[in-house]
Protein backbone atom coordinates (compact mmCIF):
# COMPACT_ATOMS: atom_id res chain seq x y z
CA UNK A 1 0.00 0.00 0.00
CA UNK A 2 2.64 2.16 -0.40
CA UNK A 3 2.71 5.76 -1.79
CA UNK A 4 -0.75 5.76 -2.34
CA UNK A 5 -3.14 8.60 -1.01
CA UNK A 6 -6.10 7.14 0.26
CA UNK A 7 -9.06 9.11 0.19
CA UNK A 8 -12.36 8.20 1.87
CA UNK A 9 -15.96 9.41 1.29
CA UNK A 10 -17.24 8.84 4.93
CA UNK A 11 -14.28 9.58 7.44
CA UNK A 12 -11.91 12.05 7.22
CA UNK A 13 -8.12 11.39 6.73
CA UNK A 14 -6.10 11.69 9.57
CA UNK A 15 -2.46 11.79 10.29
CA UNK A 16 -2.46 8.58 11.84
CA UNK A 17 -4.21 7.27 8.51
CA UNK A 18 -1.67 8.81 6.67
CA UNK A 19 1.40 7.45 8.72
CA UNK A 20 -0.22 4.23 8.25
CA UNK A 21 0.33 4.07 4.41
CA UNK A 22 4.07 3.40 5.28
CA UNK A 23 3.09 0.58 7.83
CA UNK A 24 2.85 -2.91 6.81
CA UNK A 25 -0.15 -2.90 9.16
CA UNK A 26 -3.96 -4.59 7.18
CA UNK A 27 -6.10 -1.51 6.17
CA UNK A 28 -9.66 -2.59 6.83
CA UNK A 29 -11.78 0.46 5.04
CA UNK A 30 -12.31 -0.62 1.85
CA UNK A 31 -14.20 2.45 0.48
CA UNK A 32 -10.81 3.99 -0.58
CA UNK A 33 -9.88 5.41 -4.05
CA UNK A 34 -6.17 4.82 -4.67
CA UNK A 35 -4.48 7.83 -5.57
CA UNK A 36 -0.85 8.46 -6.58
CA UNK A 37 0.66 10.42 -4.11
CA UNK A 38 2.73 13.60 -4.74
CA UNK A 39 6.71 13.48 -5.09
CA UNK A 40 9.00 16.45 -5.04
CA UNK A 41 12.58 17.04 -4.74
CA UNK A 42 13.19 19.20 -2.23
CA UNK A 43 16.53 21.43 -1.65
CA UNK A 44 17.51 22.85 2.08
CA UNK A 45 18.32 26.48 1.94
CA UNK A 46 18.88 26.46 5.29
CA UNK A 47 19.17 24.42 8.56
CA UNK A 48 19.60 26.28 11.91
CA UNK A 49 19.11 26.08 15.67
CA UNK A 50 16.42 28.60 16.38
CA UNK A 51 15.90 27.28 20.16
CA UNK A 52 16.83 24.80 22.26
CA UNK A 53 16.91 21.75 20.14
CA UNK A 54 14.80 22.78 17.96
CA UNK A 55 16.09 23.26 14.41
CA UNK A 56 14.37 25.76 11.57
CA UNK A 57 14.93 23.97 8.26
CA UNK A 58 13.88 26.02 4.64
CA UNK A 59 13.63 24.55 1.47
CA UNK A 60 12.93 25.99 -2.00
CA UNK A 61 9.66 25.11 -3.73
CA UNK A 62 9.73 22.82 -6.11
CA UNK A 63 7.73 23.93 -9.43
CA UNK A 64 4.07 22.96 -8.82
CA UNK A 65 3.93 22.09 -5.10
CA UNK A 66 1.08 23.18 -3.05
CA UNK A 67 -0.67 22.92 -0.20
CA UNK A 68 -2.67 24.28 2.20
CA UNK A 69 -2.16 25.25 5.68
CA UNK A 70 -2.05 23.07 7.89
CA UNK A 71 -0.75 19.93 6.18
CA UNK A 72 2.15 17.98 6.20
CA UNK A 73 5.00 15.93 4.60
CA UNK A 74 6.64 13.10 4.09
CA UNK A 75 10.23 13.66 4.07
CA UNK A 76 12.58 10.70 3.65
CA UNK A 77 15.09 10.57 5.96
CA UNK A 78 18.15 8.78 5.46
CA UNK A 79 19.98 6.75 8.16
CA UNK A 80 23.63 8.04 9.17
CA UNK A 81 25.76 5.20 7.93
CA UNK A 82 24.06 4.70 4.37
CA UNK A 83 22.14 7.29 2.13
CA UNK A 84 20.32 5.31 0.82
CA UNK A 85 18.56 3.59 4.12
CA UNK A 86 15.52 5.84 4.06
CA UNK A 87 12.52 6.13 6.16
CA UNK A 88 9.67 8.50 6.18
CA UNK A 89 9.16 11.10 8.78
CA UNK A 90 6.01 13.45 8.92
CA UNK A 91 6.71 16.99 9.48
CA UNK A 92 3.53 19.80 9.48
CA UNK A 93 4.11 22.61 6.98
CA UNK A 94 4.77 25.78 9.56
CA UNK A 95 5.16 28.52 6.35
CA UNK A 96 1.89 30.06 4.69
CA UNK A 97 1.34 29.28 0.78
CA UNK A 98 2.17 32.63 0.13
CA UNK A 99 5.86 32.43 1.63
CA UNK A 100 8.52 31.71 -0.55
CA UNK A 101 10.33 28.70 0.86
CA UNK A 102 8.83 26.10 3.07
CA UNK A 103 9.33 26.05 6.70
CA UNK A 104 9.64 23.09 8.78
CA UNK A 105 10.76 23.25 12.68
CA UNK A 106 12.18 20.02 14.11
CA UNK A 107 12.21 19.56 17.59
CA UNK A 108 15.27 17.16 18.06
CA UNK A 109 14.50 13.77 19.96
CA UNK A 110 18.40 12.50 20.63
CA UNK A 111 19.20 9.05 19.36
CA UNK A 112 16.13 9.64 16.21
CA UNK A 113 16.69 8.69 13.36
CA UNK A 114 15.28 12.60 11.85
CA UNK A 115 16.96 14.26 14.95
CA UNK A 116 20.54 13.00 14.49
CA UNK A 117 20.18 13.55 10.64
CA UNK A 118 19.11 17.16 11.30
CA UNK A 119 21.72 17.70 13.49
CA UNK A 120 24.68 15.92 12.26
CA UNK A 121 24.22 15.89 8.16
CA UNK A 122 21.61 18.11 6.39
CA UNK A 123 22.99 20.94 5.00
CA UNK A 124 22.30 24.04 2.92
CA UNK A 125 22.22 22.54 -0.73
CA UNK A 126 21.64 19.19 -0.35
CA UNK A 127 18.48 17.25 -1.94
CA UNK A 128 15.48 15.56 0.37
CA UNK A 129 12.63 13.43 -1.18
CA UNK A 130 9.17 14.35 -0.15
CA UNK A 131 5.80 13.38 -0.35
CA UNK A 132 2.57 15.12 -0.08
CA UNK A 133 1.05 17.42 0.98
CA UNK A 134 -0.70 14.97 3.02
CA UNK A 135 -3.21 15.81 5.99
CA UNK A 136 -7.14 17.51 6.58
CA UNK A 137 -5.67 19.46 10.01
CA UNK A 138 -7.06 22.54 8.24
CA UNK A 139 -8.80 25.60 9.21
CA UNK A 140 -12.65 25.21 8.94
CA UNK A 141 -13.61 28.65 7.41
CA UNK A 142 -17.66 27.69 7.47
CA UNK A 143 -17.40 27.55 11.07
CA UNK A 144 -19.35 31.02 12.32
CA UNK A 145 -17.43 30.64 15.86
CA UNK A 146 -14.50 32.02 17.18
CA UNK A 147 -10.84 29.95 16.64
CA UNK A 148 -8.79 28.30 19.53
CA UNK A 149 -5.54 26.79 18.85
CA UNK A 150 -3.95 25.05 21.91
CA UNK A 151 -0.37 23.45 21.65
CA UNK A 152 2.73 22.19 23.05
CA UNK A 153 6.55 22.47 21.58
CA UNK A 154 6.72 21.52 17.96
CA UNK A 155 3.03 22.07 17.42
CA UNK A 156 3.20 25.41 16.99
CA UNK A 157 4.05 24.29 13.47
CA UNK A 158 0.75 24.21 11.68
CA UNK A 159 -0.87 27.13 13.39
CA UNK A 160 2.46 29.49 12.19
CA UNK A 161 0.97 28.61 8.68
CA UNK A 162 -3.00 28.34 9.53
CA UNK A 163 -3.19 31.35 12.00
CA UNK A 164 -0.56 33.64 9.80
CA UNK A 165 -2.20 33.03 6.15
CA UNK A 166 -5.93 33.30 7.25
CA UNK A 167 -4.74 37.19 9.60
CA UNK A 168 -2.97 38.11 5.93
CA UNK A 169 -6.34 37.01 3.80
CA UNK A 170 -8.34 39.45 6.12
CA UNK A 171 -10.03 36.97 8.80
CA UNK A 172 -11.40 39.18 11.08
CA UNK A 173 -12.97 37.20 13.93
CA UNK A 174 -10.99 36.59 17.26
CA UNK A 175 -8.11 33.82 17.55
CA UNK A 176 -6.56 32.88 20.11
CA UNK A 177 -3.60 30.70 20.57
CA UNK A 178 -2.41 28.86 23.83
CA UNK A 179 1.45 27.60 23.33
CA UNK A 180 2.82 25.43 25.84
CA UNK A 181 6.89 24.87 26.77
CA UNK A 182 9.23 23.73 29.21
CA UNK A 183 11.05 26.50 29.98
CA UNK A 184 11.83 29.72 28.57
CA UNK A 185 14.45 28.42 25.91
CA UNK A 186 12.26 26.50 24.36
CA UNK A 187 9.87 29.01 22.59
CA UNK A 188 10.80 29.60 19.15
CA UNK A 189 8.84 31.66 16.59
CA UNK A 190 7.70 33.78 19.75
CA UNK A 191 8.56 37.09 18.06
CA UNK A 192 6.78 36.46 15.09
CA UNK A 193 4.19 35.59 16.83
CA UNK A 194 4.18 38.39 18.73
CA UNK A 195 4.31 40.89 15.74
CA UNK A 196 1.35 39.29 14.50
CA UNK A 197 -0.53 39.79 17.71
CA UNK A 198 0.34 43.67 17.41
CA UNK A 199 -0.61 44.13 13.98
CA UNK A 200 -3.81 42.31 13.82
CA UNK A 201 -6.33 42.84 17.11
CA UNK A 202 -7.99 40.00 16.23
CA UNK A 203 -4.99 37.70 17.16
CA UNK A 204 -4.31 37.24 20.86
CA UNK A 205 -1.25 34.55 21.86
CA UNK A 206 -0.66 33.31 25.19
CA UNK A 207 2.22 31.57 26.33
CA UNK A 208 2.82 29.06 29.25
CA UNK A 209 5.51 27.13 31.10
CA UNK A 210 5.30 23.90 32.54
CA UNK A 211 8.68 24.69 34.56
CA UNK A 212 9.34 28.45 34.75
CA UNK A 213 12.24 30.18 36.02
CA UNK A 214 12.08 33.01 38.46
CA UNK A 215 12.36 35.76 35.69
CA UNK A 216 9.07 34.35 34.12
CA UNK A 217 6.35 36.76 34.19
CA UNK A 218 4.01 34.69 32.31
CA UNK A 219 1.45 31.99 32.34
CA UNK A 220 2.22 28.64 34.51
CA UNK A 221 1.10 24.48 34.06
CA UNK A 222 0.18 22.88 31.18
CA UNK A 223 -2.01 24.26 28.25
CA UNK A 224 -4.92 22.18 29.70
CA UNK A 225 -4.87 24.12 32.70
CA UNK A 226 -3.85 27.62 31.14
CA UNK A 227 -6.89 27.51 28.45
CA UNK A 228 -9.96 28.08 31.48
CA UNK A 229 -7.89 30.63 32.71
CA UNK A 230 -7.27 32.78 29.39
CA UNK A 231 -10.58 31.83 27.66
CA UNK A 232 -13.91 32.65 28.73
CA UNK A 233 -16.29 31.32 25.85
CA UNK A 234 -14.19 28.00 25.37
CA UNK A 235 -17.53 26.51 24.62
CA UNK A 236 -17.97 28.42 21.73
CA UNK A 237 -15.09 28.24 19.69
CA UNK A 238 -13.65 25.58 17.20
CA UNK A 239 -11.34 24.40 18.34
CA UNK A 240 -7.45 22.84 17.12
CA UNK A 241 -5.11 20.88 18.93
CA UNK A 242 -1.57 20.17 17.97
CA UNK A 243 1.25 18.28 20.29
CA UNK A 244 2.23 15.45 21.79
CA UNK A 245 -0.30 12.68 21.90
CA UNK A 246 -0.57 12.40 25.69
CA UNK A 247 -1.67 16.56 25.72
CA UNK A 248 -3.84 16.47 22.82
CA UNK A 249 -5.57 13.29 24.30
CA UNK A 250 -6.09 15.07 27.38
CA UNK A 251 -7.29 18.53 25.56
CA UNK A 252 -9.88 16.34 23.49
CA UNK A 253 -11.39 14.92 26.32
CA UNK A 254 -11.28 17.77 28.33
CA UNK A 255 -13.20 19.67 25.45
CA UNK A 256 -15.89 17.34 23.99
CA UNK A 257 -16.65 16.38 27.76
CA UNK A 258 -15.94 19.33 30.19
CA UNK A 259 -15.80 22.33 27.93
CA UNK A 260 -18.85 21.63 26.04
CA UNK A 261 -17.19 21.83 22.08
CA UNK A 262 -19.20 19.90 19.76
CA UNK A 263 -17.45 17.11 18.23
CA UNK A 264 -17.08 18.77 14.78
CA UNK A 265 -15.95 22.27 16.30
CA UNK A 266 -12.75 19.74 17.63
CA UNK A 267 -9.85 19.27 15.22
CA UNK A 268 -6.59 17.71 16.38
CA UNK A 269 -2.84 16.63 15.40
CA UNK A 270 -1.05 14.45 17.50
CA UNK A 271 2.64 14.39 17.15
C1 LIG B 1 1.30 14.52 11.14
C2 LIG B 1 2.58 14.68 11.92
C3 LIG B 1 3.24 15.89 11.86
C4 LIG B 1 4.41 16.06 12.58
N1 LIG B 1 5.03 17.28 12.53
C5 LIG B 1 6.13 17.49 13.28
C6 LIG B 1 6.73 18.78 13.30
O1 LIG B 1 6.30 19.73 12.64
N2 LIG B 1 7.83 18.94 14.08
C7 LIG B 1 8.36 17.91 14.83
O2 LIG B 1 9.37 18.10 15.52
N3 LIG B 1 7.79 16.68 14.81
C8 LIG B 1 6.71 16.44 14.05
N4 LIG B 1 6.16 15.19 14.02
C9 LIG B 1 6.89 14.07 14.68
C10 LIG B 1 7.94 13.50 13.67
O3 LIG B 1 7.26 12.85 12.61
C11 LIG B 1 8.92 12.48 14.28
O4 LIG B 1 8.16 11.47 14.92
C12 LIG B 1 9.90 13.08 15.27
O5 LIG B 1 10.66 14.12 14.66
C13 LIG B 1 10.89 12.00 15.77
O6 LIG B 1 11.54 11.45 14.65
P1 LIG B 1 13.00 10.82 14.75
O7 LIG B 1 13.25 10.13 13.44
O8 LIG B 1 14.00 11.84 15.18
O9 LIG B 1 12.86 9.77 15.91
P2 LIG B 1 12.67 8.17 15.72
O10 LIG B 1 13.86 7.57 15.06
O11 LIG B 1 11.35 7.93 15.10
O12 LIG B 1 12.69 7.72 17.22
C14 LIG B 1 11.55 7.93 18.05
C15 LIG B 1 12.01 8.04 19.49
O13 LIG B 1 12.84 6.93 19.86
C16 LIG B 1 14.10 7.40 20.36
N5 LIG B 1 15.21 6.59 19.77
C17 LIG B 1 15.24 6.04 18.55
N6 LIG B 1 16.39 5.39 18.36
C18 LIG B 1 17.11 5.55 19.48
C19 LIG B 1 18.37 5.12 19.90
N7 LIG B 1 19.15 4.38 19.12
N8 LIG B 1 18.81 5.48 21.11
C20 LIG B 1 18.03 6.22 21.92
N9 LIG B 1 16.79 6.66 21.59
C21 LIG B 1 16.35 6.32 20.39
C22 LIG B 1 14.25 8.81 19.85
O14 LIG B 1 14.97 9.64 20.75
C23 LIG B 1 12.84 9.28 19.73
O15 LIG B 1 12.42 9.82 20.97
C24 LIG B 1 4.96 14.99 13.34
C25 LIG B 1 4.28 13.77 13.38
C26 LIG B 1 3.11 13.63 12.70
C27 LIG B 1 2.39 12.30 12.78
Amino acid sequence: MNNLLLLSHDSELTAHDSQLLYSKKPIKKLDFIPMPLPQYTFTCTQNREIAHDVHELKFSKPAGFTFQPGQFLMLDVPSLTDAADLQPRAYSIASTPAEEEVIIGIKIKHGGRAGEWVKQTLKPGMEVAVKGPLGVFLLKKETIRDYLFICTGAGIAPFRSMVKAALEAGESRRMDLVHGVCEQQDFFWKEELDALAETYSNFHVHYTLSKPGPEWQGHTGYVQTVVPRVIENIGERNVYVCGNPVMAGDCKRLCLEEWGIPKEEFHMEGY
